[in-house]
């Protein structure tokens, strides 16, 4: 599955001094996971390292990763030309207000995502990678470097949040369940990292998901549902936490289900939209999403769309009833 790390990108990080570290908008587990053990890989080669996101710090699972991330670059960084290094995403678009900020500056991408433009100066890009911090982990091996049982902590969340908890793992993808077994005998309790992943949301928050899932409509003789948030949600439930995991769960786990979407009303013309496939559907949600200036995988993507929410709704269930 993943391929020697290639040696422009060894040598570039074993030769240079100082890095930025950077993920994508609305970061994941795995996202600010990826970023946290890039740092510490850096910091233990003696390297100065910075790391950044553009934020906003909006999805329940990453509670127990709030960090030191910078919310800009600043000009006088830049004048020093760090090294950027990208994880998790692999379009510039997907990096928000720092997107504009380190142009010029050497561009490192490693991601598993296999949409996006052709950004950044080396890409290591493993689209069969079930997180970006199985890729790192292969990193932190080519180059040597001894992970610690913190590493290791992160290097499995992300891992556990990008598959559901070892639920979107395909055949043949033995070599990732031996990667996890050797973080966990480094010292990483799967049950802890559960609790981490699925804990520490509000009531408020809760009620939110009940609300979503008793919003939800079933369409095209069943194997499209969907479900909305609406602006005036945010006065009577916690909304500013991107629906978990365990919305698109409930709502695929309904017999016949083969796509599920989530509409957020951002603003009056700005509409989220959230996307998943079940396992045995052949719709391609990540093409989908790219279709409407978005990206993602072919199991779970999303987009930003500058369109009102009826009006979007109505363009994807024409575009979901065309592929199924
Ligand atoms: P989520 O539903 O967790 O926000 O996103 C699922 C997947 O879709 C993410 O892993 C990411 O790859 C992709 N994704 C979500 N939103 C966007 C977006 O606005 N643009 C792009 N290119 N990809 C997105
Ligand atoms: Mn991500
Ligand atoms: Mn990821």
């Amino acid at each position: 599955t993943y391929p020697a790390i290639g040696t422009e990108i060894i040598n570039l990080i074993t030769y240079s001094k100082e890095f930025i570290v950077v993920g994508h908008v609305s970061p994941d587990g795995d996202c600010l996971s990826s970023e946290i053990s890039m740092k510490e890989l850096l910091l233990k080669m003696g390297k100065t390292v910075h790391m950044a996101n553009a934020g906003p710090f909006d999805r329940s699972e990453i509670t127990s990763l709030r960090s030191d991330f910078l919310p800009h670059i600043d000009a006088e960084l830049v004048s020093r030309k760090p090294v950027v290094i990208v994880v998790d995403c692999s379009s510039s678009d997907r990096l928000g207000t720092i997107a504009d900020e380190i142009t010029g500056l050497t561009t490192i991408i490693f991601d598993h995502h296999s949409s996006g433009e052709q950004f950044g100066d080396f890409r290591y890009i493993v689209p069969n990678s079930v997180s970006t911090t199985m890729i790192i982990m292969k990193l932190y091996q080519a180059l040597g470097v001894e992970i610690s049982k913190e590493i290791a902590d992160h290097l499995f969340f992300g891992f556990a949040t990008d598959t559901g908890f070892f639920r979107f793992i395909n055949a043949h993808r033995g070599e990732t369940l031996r990667m996890v077994a050797d973080l966990v005998d480094i010292g990483v309790s799967p049950n802890m990292m559960s609790d981490k992943m699925t804990g520490g949301k509000s009531l408020g928050y809760v009620k939110y998901l009940g609300k979503l899932i008793d919003r939800s409509e079933s369409h095209i003789g069943g194997k499209l549902m969907i479900s909305s948030s609406y602006l005036s949600d945010s006065k009577e439930y916690i909304t500013t936490d991107k629906p978990s995991d365990t919305l698109y769960s409930m709502l695929l786990s309904i017999k016949g289900v083969q796509v599920v979407l989530f509409f957020k009303e951002v603003s009056e013309n700005v509409t989220e939209v959230g996307f998943r496939a079940s396992h045995p559907s052949k719709v391609d949600v990540g093409a989908l999403a790219e279709s409407f200036g978005g990206g993602g995988h072919k199991k779970a993507a999303g987009v930003t769309v500058p369109k009102n929410i009826a009006l979007v709704k109505e363009e994807l269930l024409k575009a979901v009833k065309n592929l199924l």
